[in-house]
C-alpha cells in the first residue's frame, strides 16, 4: 500500500509531503523523509513497550486493564500529583490529559518549560509579530537563524521553507535571499548562510539589543564580539529588505536570560517593522508540542505550568513547571505522556521520579520506563493511529495512520482512566 502526503510526526516541521510504502503490516519505504523521519517509520514496530507494573522491586509484565487499574488507584490516591510531557502526541489526548488533571487536582506540564516556555512569556509581556511559513517561502527575502541549528535538527526547514524553496515572490530561491546565522559556534547552518556572526556566549541579549539601539540611531561600539560596523552594516540590511524573518532556538531560550532575550529578539522585530516587514518564528522542538500549549490555552487559559489543586487553573512557571515541582521533591505520584524526562531533566529531578509512583505512557522503552512504577504501551500516533498536531508556525495539521497497531492511542488510554478514576 502506498500513502501519500503522511505528515511526518517528528519534529517541529510537521513535513506533509512523506510518502509512506506498507507491506504485511509493516512500513517497508519512506520517500521524501529526512534520517530521523525515516528511522521513525521504518522503526516503529522496535523497542515497544510491554503493559508493565514493578512488583519486588521489578517490572514485570501485565494485562493491560491490570496496569491502567492501577494507574488509576495511584492517581486517586495522590496529594499532589503531576501530569508531564504530551509534546510528542496529537491533540484529543492532549485535551485529556488536562481533563485528567482537573478530575484529580494536578499540576500538568508539557516539554514547553524546558524549551521555548521562555517564548511564551516574552510574548505575553510583548506580543509577537509572527507569520506562517508559507508566507516564509512565498516572499521572504532575508532569513535570520539566532541560536539554532536547522540544518541538523529541522533537516528539511532549509527546502521547504526558508532558504532554497521558490516561491510565488521568490522565484530565485536561494539566489534571492540574504541567510543570516548568528550562534556562538559554526554550525552546517552557518556553512548554508552567507553571513555568519560570532556571538559571544551569554551575550545574545546585549547584541539585540544593540541593533535595536542602532535603528534608533545610537551606536554602542564593540558587542558581543560583534564589530560596531558590522552591527550597523547588519541593521541596515535587516532595514532594507522586502519580508524578513528571524527564526530562533534553544541557543536563546535556555542560556542566561532566557526569557529577556526573546523579549529582546521579539522586540527588535516590532522596531523592524516601522522600516520594512518583519516576523518571527520559533524554531519548535517537538512535532506537536504547539498543540500541547495551544491545548492547554483553550482548556485552561494558560499554555504550560498549570495547577488545578485549588478546583480552577492556575498559572506559574517556576512553581509548577515539572523540573520545579520535582527538583523540590513536592509531588507524590507522576503520570508522563509521550516524552522522556529521565533522559532529559537534571539529575534531582529525575530521581524524585525514581522515588515516587511514576506512569508512563509511551509507545517504546525509554529511561523513563525503567524507573516508573507502572508502565502502559501506546500506538504511535501519525503512523499507528490519527490525530491532529500543530506546525511550529501554528498550522493544525492532521496526522494519518498508515499501520494497524495492538495498542491503544493515548487518547483510548486517558478516557480509560478517567472512567476509573471517576469509578
Ligand atoms: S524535517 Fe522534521 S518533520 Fe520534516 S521529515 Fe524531517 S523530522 Fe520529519
Amino acid at each position: 500500500m502506498i500513502y501519500k502526503n503522511i505528515v511526518c510526526p517528528l519534529c517541529g516541521c510537521l513535513c506533509d509531503d512523506i510518502e509512506v510504502v506498507t507491506e504485511n503490516g509493516r512500513v517497508a519505504d519512506v520517500k521524501n523523509a529526512c534520517a530521523f523521519s525515516k528511522s521513525k517509520f521504518l522503526n516503529h514496530a522496535k523497542d515497544r513497550a510491554k503493559p508493565r507494573i514493578k512488583k519486588n522491586g521489578k517490572l514485570v509484565e501485565v494485562p493491560i486493564e491490570e496496569a491502567l487499574d492501577e494507574a488509576a488507584e495511584v492517581l486517586k490516591k495522590a496529594d499532589f500529583p503531576l501530569i508531564y510531557g504530551l509534546s510528542s502526541t496529537e491533540t484529543d489526548a492532549q485535551r485529556l490529559a488536562v481533563e485528567l488533571a482537573e478530575l484529580i487536582g494536578a499540576s500538568i506540564d508539557n516539554t514547553s518549560s524546558v524549551c521555548h516556555g521562555p517564548t511564551i512569556q516574552a510574548a505575553q509581556d510583548c506580543g509577537a509579530a509572527k507569520c506562517t511559513l508559507g508566507e516564509v517561502k512565498n516572499r521572504a527575502d532575508l532569513v535570520i537563524f539566532w541560536g539554532c541549528n536547522p540544518a541538523e535538527a529541522h533537516i528539511k526547514h532549509a527546502t521547504r521553507y526558508s532558504i532554497t524553496p521558490r516561491g510565488l515572490y521568490t522565484e530565485s530561491g536561494k539566489k534571492g535571499r540574504e541567510i543570516m546565522h548568528m550562534d556562538v559556534r559554526e554550525t552546517k547552518t552557518s556553512k548554508m548562510a552567507n553571513i555568519f556572526v560570532k556571538v559571544e556566549p551569554g551575550q545574545d541579549y546585549e547584541l539585540l539589543s544593540a541593533f535595536r539601539a542602532v535603528l534608533k540611531g545610537y551606536d554602542g561600539g564593540d558587542v558581543a564580539g560583534v564589530p560596531s560596523e558590522t552591527i550597523k552594516q547588519l541593521a541596515e540590511k535587516m532595514k532594507s529588505c522586502k519580508f524578513g524573518v528571524i527564526f530562533f532556538g534553544l541557543g536563546l531560550t535556555m542560556t542566561g536570560g532566557k526569557h529577556m532575550n526573546i523579549n529582546a529578539a521579539l522586540r527588535l522585530v516590532r522596531d523592524l517593522n516601522d522600516h520594512t516587514k518583519f516576523a518571527i518564528i520559533p524554531m519548535r522542538g517537538h512535532y506537536n508540542v504547539s498543540g500541547a500549549n495551544d491545548v492547554m490555552t483553550w482548556c485552561t487559559g494558560y499554555p504550560y505550568a498549570v495547577n488545578f489543586s485549588k478546583g480552577y487553573p492556575v498559572y506559574n512557571p517556576g512553581e509548577f513547571s515539572a523540573v520545579d515541582i520535582l527538583a523540590r521533591g513536592e509531588c507524590d505520584a507522576a503520570l508522563i505522556i509521550a516524552s522522556d524526562p529521565v533522559a532529559h531533566f537534571p539529575a534531582q529531578a529525575s530521581k524524585h521520579l525514581a522515588k515516587i509512583p511514576t506512569i508512563v505512557i509511551d509507545p517504546k522503552i525509554s529511561l523513563t520506563s525503567l524507573i516508573a512504577k507502572i508502565v502502559i504501551p501506546s500506538a504511535i500516533a501519525g503512523i499507528e493511529c490519527d490525530g491532529t498536531a500543530y506546525r511550529m508556525d501554528g498550522i493544525p495539521l492532521r496526522l494519518r495512520k498508515v499501520i494497524d497497531s495492538e495498542f491503544l492511542p493515548d487518547r483510548e488510554i486517558l478516557k480509560k482512566i478517567i472512567e476509573k478514576v471517576k469509578a
